[in-house]
Parts: structure tokens; C-alpha cells; sequence
């Protein structure tokens, strides 16, 4: 049996974790709902709360409530929850292990491993964070992906056509857009553009606002000195944005928000749909701004998209899929479930990686939608400048690639280099953002002029592995960004682990014990075994005849074993066997 790869889309607003059982993908319910809002409270009596349940305490006691965490992910910060600090990875290691838990139960058997999405505009601060957070919730994430190619994936799956996509995606933090070309079943993305502060959150913000201003007109109270009316105000906004994507109007009505100077402030108004649409123009505008961007970044005209597919519950907009059709002349499509194609596109991914999924055959290409590069001397404004930018990898170059350049020392003796490397595209690599920094020490003494290789390599994830080489020796140093900009330190994590199960009412090492644990014992067993085995006839020939002798029998010994899936009987022969080889390999 292979290790079951969930998919898992962790969003802003709402989570969902996804499988493929029986070549089709499945959103498991938790308490009867595909969607668990990504809200993680402490209750008064100290448990931990995720979905639903801390969603509702919120209004009630917003500073035992974390919301939009996904917002902070890649910060070095702490949120409050209760009176205690949280890391951001902390918080989403929370909903990861809540949803973690749903599939166990679903599944009958443990889950270690995910493919997690996120948006294609995360930087690799806030995808480290994502890697981190999977990790102490006892996740391996195997692949992180792009959330609008998970969407494209999912739909995909379903239709098999050759196509040229439009992904719009509007979730409640965050926006993306991509350019994913679909053809003989391979899945590109060939240009991707966004906002990763953008969302849903913000229109619910600007009906809040509005809600606040009408408040203080009528009663001359500033009810934002109430944290928790604000929270309710907050929640009225959200459910009246939401109504406004069904019906021109909607009334909004919350009792007894504040007292002040003894008269109680009720909130009774109607909101007008185009009122909330000219709310919300300029962010629209944005996101169509940005449509154009990723058409340049893909040479592509509005013309040659097929298909625009929405993502993210904000697409529910009307605005949204009214200002696409005018820009782009083309309706979007409504028959893919903005809320699940996400997490049903990770399960899939996952299916593939797993080698679990016949039906999905599809090769997934992803790419970059940042360029990274270095700074060296050159010319800037007819000036010798020490910071020009070098790209050296791309925006919108498929992953993963490997790219290097060769740069060459400048002083005789030269002994080191300081070798930076920045995200962006100005030409002043310090309007970039650094993401790493290092020191090449004990390069060769020899005169100016001596190559340094700098090689860039971006994984499928996004993470970068930076390396210097001096050409004529070999030497090398390199470092890994992740690890340069992680927030956490060696030894932090295990704490965060132990936090967080704590939390959960686990001791030890978390690992909850299910019946089907001595089955994936086994399996594990066997599959150590079978490679074992493998190894050793390899190794037969170059063995001595006495050795031969005795390496043949422990191999017969262990199939045996092996046959009849008796993993105690696996032990000795594999100990003995083991011995032999690494004397052999010595
Ligand atoms: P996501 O991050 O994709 O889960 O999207 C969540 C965002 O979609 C939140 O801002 C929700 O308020 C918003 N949303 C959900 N349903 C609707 C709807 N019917 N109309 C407008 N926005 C919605």
C-alpha cells in the first residue's frame, strides 16, 4: 500500500483537505462541512479550537480568536491567543493538524504526508513558513503548488482538452492570476501575476468602514473603541457582502452593539449592491490591471484565452465575472467549485506523486513568478555602481531549472566574496529584496579575474539553493535560502511541535495508534527488506564464496519472512545481512 499524499488547500478564509480515492478526488467533511473557516481560538476552559467553533467565539472574545493568519505567514512575528504569543507557523500547523485529523478519521489510517497549496505570488519567506508549519503539525510536505495550477489540475482532470487558461483567483487575502496552457496532458503555467495582501477581507473592511462612519454620524460614538462591537461589525459586513452576490440589497441589522452615555447603539441600514460595488471599484480595477500583466508576461492577448476559471469564494462577486467579461470578452466559466478545486487539485498532484492516480496522467509544469539574481559592479547613469542586479533566474521560467552565471573577482589576491541574492526586478539590486546573504572565504590567491560560478537552483516548491564555485579549484560554498530567512532556529521546531501537541491533548510524539498501524508497519518493513535484498545480490558477485554462502542464505531467510509478512522473523537475518554488506562496501 503506498503512503496516502493528501492535498490540502490552506486558505486565508477557509481550509479544505482533499484525496483521490478510487481514481476520483473527494473533499472529506468535517461535522458535515467541506469547509473548515481557517480560525483557530482557545476556549475559556483552555482547548484548542479550529473551524467553525472558533469562528463563533470570535465575535465573542476576538483576543482568544486568531483569523486570516495566512496574512502574517513569513513574518517574524507573534500573534496574541489568550495572552499567549504564537508564531504564524504555529497558528497554521493548528488548522493543518485539525485537518490532518479529519482525514485520519475518513481514512482509518495515519496521514504523514501533503501536497499544501499556496498563492503563486508567495514569496519564499511565506512558502518556508508554509513548509514549517506542515511540519510541526507532523506533516511532510512533499510538494508545495501554486494554487491557481491546483485549480487548473482539478479541471483539467475533468475536461482533457487542450486549452489555454485564465485562472483568476480571489480568495479572502489573496490575489493571483495565472496563464496556464493545458495540452497533451501537460498542465503549464506560463505567467502568473498577483497581490498577496488583496481579498475578500478587504471588501468586508470597506463595508465595515462604512458601517463604522454611519454609526458615528448617527450617534456620535466611535465605535471602533470597542473591540468587540467591531468584531460583530465585522462579521455583519461579511454576511452582507456575501447576500449582495445574490440580491441587489440587503439590510443589515445588529442589536446592541455599545452602550454610550447610557443609549444603547443599534445598526440598522441597507446596503445597495452598486453602493458596495463602487466600494470596491479600485480593487476590481487592480485585479484586472494585473490580468494584463500576466497576458504581457505570456505574450498573450486577451484573445488567445479560452477559458477564464474562477478561484477563490470571492469570484462569487457578480462584479468580478461582469468586469472580466467586458475586459476580456469571454464569460467565465461557473461550473467549477471556486471553494474545492484548490484542495481537489493538491489531492491530485499528491495521487500523481504517490503513483496512486491512473486517471490523472497529467505532467504539471510550474513556474517562477518572482526573478531571482545577485548584485555585481557595473554601470549605472554612466557611474561605476557596486550593486547593479544580475537576474539570473527569470520570472515565469518553468520549475524546477538550475541556472548559473559566471562573475570574476576584481582585486589581485581577492581572498573572498560577498555574494548577495534579491528577489525583484530593479535594476539597483538594493530596490530588490534581499533574500540571502553570504561570504565566500578562501578563494585562491591569484590575480583579479578568477571565475566565481554562481549557480541558482529553484525547486519545485519555489525554494532556492544558492551556490558559489570558483571555477579553476572547485571550492564551493552555498547556502539554501529557506534556511537563511527560516524563523526557525534548530531545537525551535521540536519546541513548536511539542507546543502544539499539547495543545492537541497528545503526549510523546503525537502519533495517534490505529488499527491499520501494524499493517503500515509492515509495509515498511517489507519494502526495507526488499531493498536490502536487492542491494545484496548486487553485491553477490564481488562477494567471497564464504560470504556468498551466508548472504544467500540470510536473502532466503528474509523471503521467507517477507512471504509470510513476519516482520519479527524480518529482524535478525536483515541485522546479520546488513553487517555483511556494510564489511563488503568498507
Ligand atoms: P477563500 O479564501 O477562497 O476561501 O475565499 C474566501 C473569501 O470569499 C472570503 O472573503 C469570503 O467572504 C468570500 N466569499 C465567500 N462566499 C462569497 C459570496 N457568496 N460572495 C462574495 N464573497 C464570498
Amino acid at each position: 500500500m503506498n503512503d496516502i499524499i493528501v492535498g490540502i488547500d490552506l486558505g486565508t478564509t477557509n481550509s479544505e483537505i482533499a484525496i483521490v480515492e478510487n481514481g476520483k478526488t473527494v473533499v472529506i467533511e468535517d461535522s458535515g462541512s467541506k469547509i473548515l473557516p481557517s480560525f483557530v481560538g482557545m476556549s475559556e476552559t483552555n482547548e484548542v479550537l479550529v473551524g467553525e467553533p472558533a469562528k463563533n467565539q470570535y465575535v465573542l472574545y476576538p483576543e482568544r480568536t486568531v483569523k486570516s493568519i495566512k496574512r502574517r505567514m513569513g513574518e517574524e512575528i507573534k500573534v496574541d491567543m489568550a495572552g499567549q504569543g504564537y508564531t504564524p507557523q504555529e497558528i497554521s500547523a493548528i488548522i493543518l493538524k485539525h485537518l490532518k485529523g479529519i482525514a485520519e478519521d475518513y481514512l482509518k489510517q495515519p496521514v504523514h504526508k501533503a501536497v499544501i497549496t499556496v498563492p503563486a505570488y508567495f514569496s519564499d519567506a511565506q512558502r518556508q513558513a508554509t513548509r514549517e508549519a506542515g511540519e510541526i503539525a507532523g506533516l511532510e510536505v512533499v510538494r508545495m503548488i501554486n494554487e491557481p495550477t491546483a485549480a487548473a489540475l482539478s479541471y483539467e482532470a475533468d475536461q482533457k482538452t487542450h486549452k489555454r487558461i485564465l485562472v483568476y483567483d480571489l480568495g479572502g487575502g489573496t490575489f493571483d492570476v495565472s496563464v496556464v496552457n493545458i495540452e497533451d496532458d501537460v498542465v503549464e503555467v506560463v505567467a502568473s501575476h498577483g497581490n498577496n495582501k488583496l481579498g475578500g477581507d478587504d471588501f468586508d473592511q470597506k463595508i465595515a468602514e462604512y458601517l463604522v462612519e454611519q454609526i458615528k454620524e448617527e450617534s456620535g460614538f466611535d465605535i471602533q473603541q470597542s473591540r468587540k462591537a467591531i468584531a460583530r461589525i465585522n462579521r455583519a459586513a461579511e454576511s452582507a457582502k456575501r447576500a449582495l452576490s445574490d440580491k441587489p440589497f440587503v439590510l443589515i441589522e445588529e442589536e446592541y452593539l455599545e452602550e454610550h452615555d447610557g443609549v444603547p447603539i443599534h445598526l440598522s441600514l441597507e446596503l445597495a449592491r452598486d453602493d458596495y460595488e463602487e466600494m470596491i471599484e479600485e480593487y476590481i480595477d487592480e485585479t484586472l490591471e494585473a490580468v494584463h500583466i500576466a497576458l504581457k508576461g505570456a505574450n498573450l492577448t486577451a484573445s488567445d484565452i479560452d477559458e477564464i476559471l474562477l478561484v477563490g469564494g470571492s469570484t462569487r462577486t457578480p462584479l468580478v465575472s461582469e468586469r472580466l467579461k467586458t475586459d476580456l470578452r469571454l464569460q467565465p466559466r461557473l461550473d467549477v467549485d471556486p471553494d474545492l478545486c484548490v484542495a481537489t487539485g493538491a489531492a491530485i498532484q499528491g495521487a500523481m506523486i504517490a503513483g496512486t492516480d491512473v486517471s490523472a496522467a497529467a505532467v504539471l509544469v510550474d513556474i517562477t513568478p518572482y526573478t531571482y539574481g545577485t548584485s555585481a559592479l557595473g554601470e549605472m547613469n554612466g557611474e561605476l555602481y557596486p550593486y547593479m542586479y544580475v537576474p539570473i533566474i527569470h520570472k515565469n521560467s518553468s520549475l524546477p531549472l538550475n541556472k548559473t552565471e559566471v562573475f570574476y573577482t576584481v582585486s589581485d589576491n581577492q581572498e573572498k566574496v560577498d555574494v548577495r541574492v534579491f528577489q525583484g526586478e530593479e535594476r539597483d539590486a538594493l530596490n530588490n529584496i534581499q533574500i540571502g546573504e553570504f561570504m565566500v572565504e578562501g578563494l585562491s590567491l591569484v590575480p583579479q579575474g578568477n571565475p566565481i560560478l554562481l549557480k541558482l537552483e529553484l525547486d519545485l516548491n519555489g525554494i532556492l539553493d544558492v551556490s558559489a564555485i570558483e571555477k579553476n579549484t572547485g571550492f564551493e560554498k552555498s547556502i539554501v535560502i529557506d534556511n537563511a530567512i527560516s524563523r526557525f532556529e534548530e531545537g525551535e521546531m521540536e519546541t513548536a511541535k511539542d507546543r502544539i501537541r499539547e495543545l492537541f491533548g497528545e503526549e510523546g510524539d503525537g502519533s495517534v495508534i490505529f488499527e491499520q498501524d501494524n499493517k503500515t508497519e509492515t509495509h515498511h518493513a517489507i519494502v526495507q527488506a526488499r531493498a536490502l535484498v536487492e542491494k545484496a545480490e548486487r553485491m553477490l558477485d564481488d562477494a567471497s564464496p564464504e560470504d556468498r554462502e551466508d548472504m544467500v542464505n540470510m536473502i532466503e531467510t528474509i523471503n521467507d519472512a517477507m512471504n509470510n509478512s513476519d516482520i519479527k522473523a524480518l529482524k535478525e537475518p536483515m541485522d546479520q545481512l546488513s553487517d555483511i554488506l556494510y564489511y563488503l562496501e568498507s
